[in-house]
């Protein structure tokens, strides 16, 4: 059979659809660009906040209303999981829903393809789990998924269940493979990053899995290392990070709020213990970029809150902030809280953190300008640049894929190149750069295509 698959929401949840699609090829199906190719249209819903919910339905209302005689819909995923009969109540001809993780079992009620789509095997190991390849030489490897945290404002421990680490040799050989693929770039997800193997009663599992990658996979020169939890980034986890030659001193510490009663509302951890992680990273990493994600407009956030929020975004000047208004999750005690906000004060306040961070984010790569550093080239095709000549696409080590800045570098380099520039220019987030040299190999074996289940 062939199949159109739409993924929408988070970097996690196109690594579920990479499962997904593993498991369809496994069954012989075969994935087709354009919907109107397809036999059956499958759609890996996001249910995260009512806005992913609104795009998630218009979605499949659209993919519904375009649809040929026999085509099929099946939607699938977090939206399914805790609130299928939205779904089913705004497209009634919806064929099929299935919940997240239940990628098998879209698979099994599918049955076998025909002979004719028959493909050949992959070469990567059939226990291995599926990663993300975003067309660029950079791939996610999800260590774990779901989360024993207890945000209040957080519907994913109902939807995931509680944390599950994959195995360690499973991640191996899937970091293996993608390094033999050419990928230049691992970057480590989960719910919760730092919980990785509490589930099997290890303690700073994750500084042990990191030694163990950073060794495996010597010829990844980037690891990068995602959605870390305060208070467990141990300092011998930021030693760790430090010492291992292929782990950027770089790190994603989502902290949702700077205001010790805000915090205690969302039963997250204080802020002396934010302080405590902050510190252990950049003591151990002095050059360490951090990123971090706040909510605003929590429920019952007053101004004076909202300010303590501000005071510690400039007392902390963290590399990247990303900022969300809050939004009521039904079946989160939150979203039995009072003192909701008007949707204007929260878009207020998100205004000004983000003008706050970005003036810092400005600040920062102002600093860089005249320095040299090391650029991964991303983009498979360079583009005509503002001021005449071409550019190509890239990042340093400071920025993440999909959530950072970009590096703008002059001249041609193939993806997955790793070029040497001199930064000339800062914007807030990007950076204009000038090659300086190569360093390494142009990455010849790198080729996007080449890679299985790239979900393009
Ligand atoms: S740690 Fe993250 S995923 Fe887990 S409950 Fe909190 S916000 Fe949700």
């Amino acid at each position: 059979m062939k199949y159109h698959l739409v993924t929408l929401g988070c970097a996690k949840n196109t690594v579920d659809s990479m499962r997904l699609e593993r498991a369809l090829r496994n069954g012989r199906h075969t994935s087709v660009g354009t919907p109107d190719e397809a036999d059956l249209l499958l759609v890996n819903t996001c249910g995260f906040i009512d806005a992913a919910k609104d795009e998630s339905v218009s979605v499949v209302r659209a993919l519904d209303e375009g649809r040929k005689p026999g085509q099929q819909i099946y939607v699938v995923g977090c939206m399914t999981q805790i609130a299928k009969d939205e779904v089913l109540e705004a497209v009634p001809t919806v064929d099929a829903t299935f919940g997240a993780e239940a990628w098998d079992d879209i698979a099994a009620s599918l049955g076998p393809a025909d002979a004719a789509f028959d493909i050949p095997e992959p070469s990567m190991p059939s226990t291995s789990i599926p990663m993300l390849d975003l067309g660029m030489p950079s791939a996610y490897l999800k260590i774990s998924d779901g989360c024993d945290r207890p945000c209040t404002f957080c519907i994913i421990p109902t939807i995931k269940g509680r944390m599950h680490s994959d195995t360690t040799e499973r991640l191996l050989n899937e970091a293996r493979w993608l390094a033999n693929s050419g990928v230049r770039e691992l970057v480590l997800v989960a719910q919760d990053s730092t919980a990785y193997g509490e589930d099997a009663g290890e303690r700073d599992g994750l500084a042990t899995f990191l030694e163990r990658l950073s060794e495996h996979v010597p010829d990844v020169p980037w690891i990068r290392l995602m959605y870390a939890y305060p208070g467990r980034v141990t300092p011998r986890l930021a030693e760790t990070m430090a010492r291992l030659p292929n782990v950027v001193p770089y790190l994603d510490m989502p902290l949702q709020h700077g205001s010790d009663a805000v915090l205690r509302r969302m039963k997250r951890p204080s802020l002396r213990v934010a302080r405590q992680s902050i510190e252990a990273v950049r003591s151990a990493m002095p050059d360490v970029t951090l990123r971090t994600t706040f909510i605003v407009g929590y429920p019952g956030e007053t101004e004076s809150e909202f300010q303590e929020l501000l005071s510690f975004v400039e007392e902390q000047q963290f590399d990247h902030v990303g900022a969300f208004t809050y939004s009521p999750q039904p079946g989160t005690p939150a979203a039995a809280e009072g003192g909701a906000l008007s949707e204007r004060v929260k878009q207020q306040r998100y205004g000004r953190i983000m003008e706050l961070s970005q003036g810092i984010a400005l600040k920062k790569n102002r600093t860089m300008v005249g320095r040299e550093f090391d650029v991964l080239i991303e983009s498979e095709h360079p583009t005509e640049s503002q001021g005449g000549g071409l550019v190509v696409v890239g990042r340093t080590v400071r920025d993440a894929p999909e959530v950072d800045g970009l590096a703008l570098v002059r001249g041609e380099f193939a993806a997955g190149s790793m070029v040497r520039v001199r930064v000339d220019g800062a914007l807030p987030y990007d950076l204009l750069c000038t090659p300086v040299g190569t360093q390494g190999v142009s990455s010849p074996s790198f080729n996007a295509a080449s890679l299985p289940f790239t979900g393009r």
